[in-house]
């Protein structure tokens, strides 16, 4: 059988991809309520400890805990409430021997307490004692100035992607703004006669474009910004045109459809003037290509929906989140459920879906399904890859599942 494009490894088509696009530097400041899912362009470091002063953890009082060594049910110790410590506000409390003052979760410990009886260990004998039943060692129930973080501590680098906590790290640490980058702007084109939008009735022999969508949820999954260029009609002038608006105004441009070579396939055509290959070892997504117009990085996908989506996934969304091709994308380790062939020479990707089964193991169980269907992707968690010089995973298998 003749080839009818010459194709690349995976690893080798990864190459051209890098080494064609052209970073961007930008930079923009952001609140940090606005800042989920972006990429820090600064580093975090604390300017006061955190938190700021010895707080408790408990309702009790606070105590010095040599007072309290010995103390038990049958045998409390006796102390004298000094006061109570406001919330809030700074205690001008000083603790002296056998002496303990009232606090609230979160108050700040009067000086020389070094540790906090909770209350249910504590019996009020009248207005100004307590007995501990308790004994407590220092730093007991109580979270110590800087515990969280020390003055001068990194506690975030540049380039960490921006989550939950990493949200909440920054308020806590009196950041309101962060200096993040600039989300990469990427352009998608459908192409096809045969698409209709997703609010139309499809006619017998056409149907809804579904690649738009589904690129457009993996570039914002991937940190990118993407931008929606419609439907374009298998006409060589027409892709042309929208093409070169896409590239004007995106950081990098996807196509969806029209890749390979038959009669209608005008992505090649269009792309290439610039082309960097045409064809990869992988399946499915064999006939993607990319190219350089107007010096954007331009990728054309097959537009079958798991086509285009795994296609995505190993060429393109990596590029995104890293800049390079480090793959730290959440893969988890899982038991293959069966058998599965695959031919030499090329990387075979398999949906799976993943389950618990006994001893805390994760069975993988792949989600067979031709590449036309968009049901099959939306059933499974991930991807298994089968290397290119493996002819195929048996059931049994430990295997990494790259998490969609
Ligand atoms: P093509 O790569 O243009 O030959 O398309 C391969 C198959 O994917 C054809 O059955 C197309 O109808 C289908 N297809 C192409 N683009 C899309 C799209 N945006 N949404 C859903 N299916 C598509
Ligand atoms: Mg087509």
């Amino acid at each position: 059988v003749k080839e009818l494009f010459q194709v690349l490894t995976v690893e080798k088509a990864r190459e051209k991809i890098v080494q064609n696009y052209v970073f961007h530097q930008e930079t923009e400041s952001v609140k940090i309520a606005q800042g989920f899912g972006r990429k820090l362009a600064q580093d975090i470091t604390v300017s006061l400890p955190v938190p700021g002063f010895n707080r408790s953890t408990v309702d009790g009082y606070a105590v010095k805990s040599a007072d309290t060594f010995g103390a038990s049910e049958s045998l409390p110790a006796l102390l004298t409430i000094v006061g109570e410590i406001p919330m809030g506000s700074k205690t001008g409390i000083t603790l002296s021997p056998n002496e303990a003052a009232a606090i609230a979760t979160g108050g700040m410990l009067p000086r020389n307490a070094d540790a906090v009886v909770m209350i249910e260990y504590t019996e009020k004998i009248d207005d100004v004692t307590i007995e501990v039943s308790k004994a407590v060692a220092p730093g007991d129930n109580v979270l110590r100035k800087g515990e969280d973080f020390a003055e001068g501590d990194l506690v975030l680098s540049k380039g960490t992607r921006i989550g939950p906590f990493e949200m909440g790290l920054m308020a806590g640490t009196g950041y309101d703004t962060l200096l993040a980058e600039r989300p990469l702007r990427v352009g998608i084109i459908s192409t096809g006669e045969e698409l209709v939008n997703p609010g139309e009735v499809p006619q017998i022999g056409q149907i809804r474009d579904i690649n738009s969508y589904c690129l457009s949820g993996l570039v914002e999954q991937s940190g990118g910004n993407p931008a929606l260029y419609g439907i374009v009609r298998d006409n060589r002038n027409e892709l042309t045109k929208v093409l070169h608006q896409a590239v004007q105004e995106n950081d990098l441009v996807i196509i969806s459809g029209g890749s390979s070579i038959g009669m209608r396939d005008m992505t090649l055509e269009v792309l290439e003037e610039g082309l960097l290959f045409h064809g990869v070892a992988m399946r499915p997504g064999k006939p993607t290509l990319a190219s350089v117009i107007d010096e954007k990085l331009v990728v054309g996908l097959p537009g079958h929906p798991a086509s285009a989506a795994i296609a995505f996934y190993v060429l393109v969304k990596p590029l995104l989140e890293n800049g390079c091709y480090l793959n730290t994308g959440q893969v988890i380790w899982a038991t293959l459920s069966r058998n599965l062939a695959s031919g030499p020479g090329r990387e075979d990707y398999i949906r799976v879906k993943l389950a618990s089964a006994a001893e805390g193991y994760t069975v993988a169980t792949p989600v067979l399904g031709k590449s036309g269907l968009i049901r099959p992707l939306v059933e499974a968690d991930g991807l298994v890859k089968i290397p290119l010089h493996k002819e195929g995973l048996s059931a049994g298998e430990r295997v990494e599942v790259y998490l969609f």
